[in-house]
């Protein structure tokens, strides 16, 4: 023997739990033929070996080079150790040890080689639970940590035989995959319908099918939550579920067959198509190229597509001749994603007709996550399944820190150390069961990871719902209480993933957010740093007459900006919209406006997006979340270079490219309009960056807020900014909406409390 053979410590911390990463291990180990173990602590993956030093070394830089594809490795430290001599080499049990806790997996699709079990391997044929380490569910069936079969809620099936061999069995590739299961031993499916209860996948099946031809829906229960189905070629059977889901005009997400069918109907570029093929299987928003039927898209250009992720989606799509799917979330309006088999009988029966159920508990709720992607950035629109509970790697120590998020599309995040852990998209909080889903959530993240608040941030808003409960923690708890400015935190969002420090330019392009003056701002420049900002300029502030009612009702929107451009002697109607609103109606808005009533003051860019797409008569009363600017862009037609005139004189003056709009509508040259539009906000926040590089001489912007979901306008935004010099970041890995700004407060938070201010 030519080198000193002894024991080796490999810990490796990630995501290293779930992922099929001890069988990988053990392979690996087999490979060089050396004895030693492996085992799940909570705080990681120890690896001892008994080898030289040279091997050791080569060993742990093949864990980084080779972990199975959901793995995300962190850190591999290698170490000398005592421990051995072993006579093999073993998968030893999970040791449970003290706070530190490893990362949980998001739920992964099924895998290839689970799919051709499904033809193949005796006992699971046509098992539609199937998985393997490879693939299956994970977050949304996990209780507490370590993630063992008795904290999932496969804890009440018990394993067969069969099953039991192949789980302790080293070269299985179900060897410990915890919700290891067959047609003998695992959860089933039972769909309900006029009274009949059936059984039998088959049968279940060819009954969906059938629905789905006949233009019925179903409703069924998915990873994280029920889902509603049915014919996307169907203009009835769409038009119908629309109608009795009351579900206005949202676009339905659609499942298609596969990845072929997907390319006939939307256009997808390489990245995309690699995105909707991950094991991450979230809906993409995609140019539409072939129709559907009308009612999926109510008149975008758009398509939320995804393609089959569980077992049961690729047995149906064998039976069904239709080649897409709709599958919407299965929810009453605004309230979260039903994961209760009687609650889906009670509220989804009526809607669907149809109930298709599994005897298995869906711990954790996650909906369908939505991304979008744009001159290579992806844009989370929202955060949940296939992504949560993968943290958010830090700079700053975060330990302790509860960030409770803003009030729309929520998520909370807690701090680990230097991990931020996001909650799963909650929704709207201003319901009673988005509230529960928040209070549920927020239990279950703090004893899955183990989490001891020591410091509670929240938005400055004095009634997000969110903030009462901060306050509330707060003051049980007796922690300090931080509040952040709502840009502030989108801005440090944008920071925080980048690794960013010192000061930057914040670009934030924004629907609402409360403001230090107590105005809604949403169209700030700001100079930032992780802790602080100081507002460089913004949009001029237009009324939002009606308050709320301006939000749903975008020609109020159109009505104040030329109202507080032109003044109360324009004569408004002179436009075709103004003529279409009820006389009455108009007065009393104008009234409103005049007397200032009920007339907060906004600079939202979101607000601009809504008063432009109502001017163009695109969309006049919005009947879902930014509909009206969902509409401007996609009615970008014919690409140009144009943008309208604008002025920046201490804020930035808007009645130039008003003036010129009207212009053009006069003209009837509309077309035009949405991507000039556009153009002028990318141009404006060129010149505005420009002016802040002048003054500071800084040159990294971040930019973020929820008008960023726009692809075309972060497209020209990045595109302006890049060609003169600037370095630009966005946010990647959580939403630039609302969704994102709890990862904002949480960082902020950390750094005031390092800096003690
Ligand atoms: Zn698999
Ligand atoms: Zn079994
Ligand atoms: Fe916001």
């Amino acid at each position: 023997m030519n080198a000193i053979e002894k024991g080796y410590e490999i810990f490796i911390t990630g995501l290293v739990q779930g992922v099929g990463f001890r069988p990988f291990i053990y392979r690996l180990a087999l490979s060089y033929g050396l004895t030693g173990e492996v085992v799940n602590r909570s705080d990681g993956v120890r690896v001892v070996i008994m080898c030289d030093s040279e091997t050791a070394g080569r060993f742990a830089d093949d864990i980084r080079k080779q972990a199975p594809p959901a793995a995300v490795v962190r850190s591999v430290v290698l170490s000398e150790t005592d421990a051995g001599p072993y006579t093999g080499f073993t998968i030893s049990p999970s040791r449970n040890i003290d706070e530190t806790i490893t990362e949980v997996s998001p739920d992964i699709a099924v895998c290839a080689e689970c799919l051709s079990d499904l033809d193949t391997d005796q006992g699971r044929i046509d098992y539609p639970f199937i998985n393997c380490t490879d693939c299956g569910p994970r977050f949304t069936i996990i209780r507490s940590l370590p993630y063992d079969r008795v904290n999932t809620s496969m804890a009440p099936f018990e394993m067969c035989q069969r099953c039991a061999s192949q789980y302790g069995t080293m070269s299985d590739r179900r060897f410990h995959a915890q919700p290891v299961a067959c047609n003998n031993c695992g959860p089933v499916y039972t769909l309900r319908a006029g009274g009949t209860e059936v059984t039998g996948i088959s049968d279940i099946t060819g009954i969906i099918s059938g629905r789905l031809a006949a233009g019925e829906s179903v409703a069924i229960k998915s990873v994280g939550g029920y889902n509603l189905m049915c014919d996307a070629m169907n203009e009835d059977a769409v038009a119908g579920l629309r109608k009795r889901k009351q579900r206005d005009m949202k676009p339905f997400a659609v499942m298609f067959r596969d990845i072929d069918v997907l390319k006939e109907y939307c256009i997808a570029t390489e990245e995309e198509e690699t995105l909707l093929l991950s094991w991450r299987r979230p809906i993409l928003i995609l140019r539409q190229k072939k129709a559907l039927a009308p009612s999926v898209s109510s008149g975008l250009n758009t398509i939320g597509a995804m393609l089959p992720h569980m077992p049961v989606h690729h047995m149906l799509f064998r039976k069904v001749s239709t080649p897409a799917v709709v599958l919407t979330s299965g929810n009453l309006s605004d309230e979260p994603i039903i994961i209760s088999d009687p609650v889906a009988l009670l509220h989804l029966m009526p809607v669907a007709g149809c109930v298709v159920s599994y005897n298995r508990e869906i711990c954790n709720r996650a909906d369908d996550s939505v991304v979008r992607v744009a001159a290579g950035n992806t844009i989370l629109i929202r955060r949940s399944r296939g992504y949560v509970p993968q943290p958010v790697v830090l700079r700053s120590d975060t330990e302790g820190i509860f960030a409770a998020g803003a009030e729309q599309k929520n998520t909370f995040c807690i701090g680990k150390g230097k991990a931020a852990y996001m909650s799963q998209y909650i929704g709207d909080i201003k319901n009673v069961a988005t509230w529960d889903f928040y209070t549920e959530t927020y239990n279950l993240f703090s004893s899955l990871f183990r989490f001891n608040p020591s410091l509670a941030v929240c938005d400055m808003h004095p009634e997000y719902l969110s903030g009462r409960f901060a306050r509330e923690l707060a003051g049980e708890y007796g922690l300090p209480l931080v509040t952040v400015q709502h840009h502030h935190a989108h801005a440090v969002s944008v920071m925080a993933e980048n690794g960013l420090d010192g000061k930057v330019i914040g670009v934030i392009m924004d629907g609402t957010g409360f403001g230090t003056d107590g105005h809604t701002w949403g169209s700030e420049f700001l100079v930032v740093s992780s802790s602080d900002f100081e507002r460089y300029t913004h949009f001029d502030y237009f009324m939002m007459p009606g308050a709320d009612a301006a939000v749903a009702e975008p020609w109020r929107m159109a009505l104040s900006c030329l109202y507080g451009c032109f003044g109360s002697s324009y004569d408004f109607t002179s436009l075709r919209l103004f003529r279409e609103i009820d006389g009455k109606k108009l007065a009393s808005v104008i009234e409103m406006m005049d007397r200032g009533i009920n007339s907060p003051l906004t600079c939202g860019a979101g607000r601009l997006f809504d008063s432009v797409a109502a001017l163009l008569q695109l969309c006049t009363n919005s009947s879902f979340d930014s509909e009206a600017p969902m509409r401007l862009e996609s009615a970008i037609g014919s690409s140009t270079m144009d943008y309208y005139p604008f002025s920046l004189n201490g804020t930035v003056s808007l009645t130039e490219m008003f003036d010129a709009i009207l212009g053009d509508i006069a003209r009837k040259d509309h077309s035009m309009v949405p991507a000039r539009f556009h153009n002028t906000v990318a141009q404006i926040i060129l010149a505005v960056c420009i002016s802040i590089r002048n003054d500071t001489g800084l040159d990294r912007v971040v930019l973020s807020g929820g008008v960023f979901q726009n692809s075309y306008l972060l497209e020209k935004s990045l595109y302006l900014l890049s060609m003169k010099g600037f370095r630009v970041y966005t946010n990647n890995q959580v939403p630039p909406n609302d969704g994102g700004i709890s990862l904002g407060q949480l960082v902020t938070a950390a750094e005031r409390r390092r800096l003690c201010v």
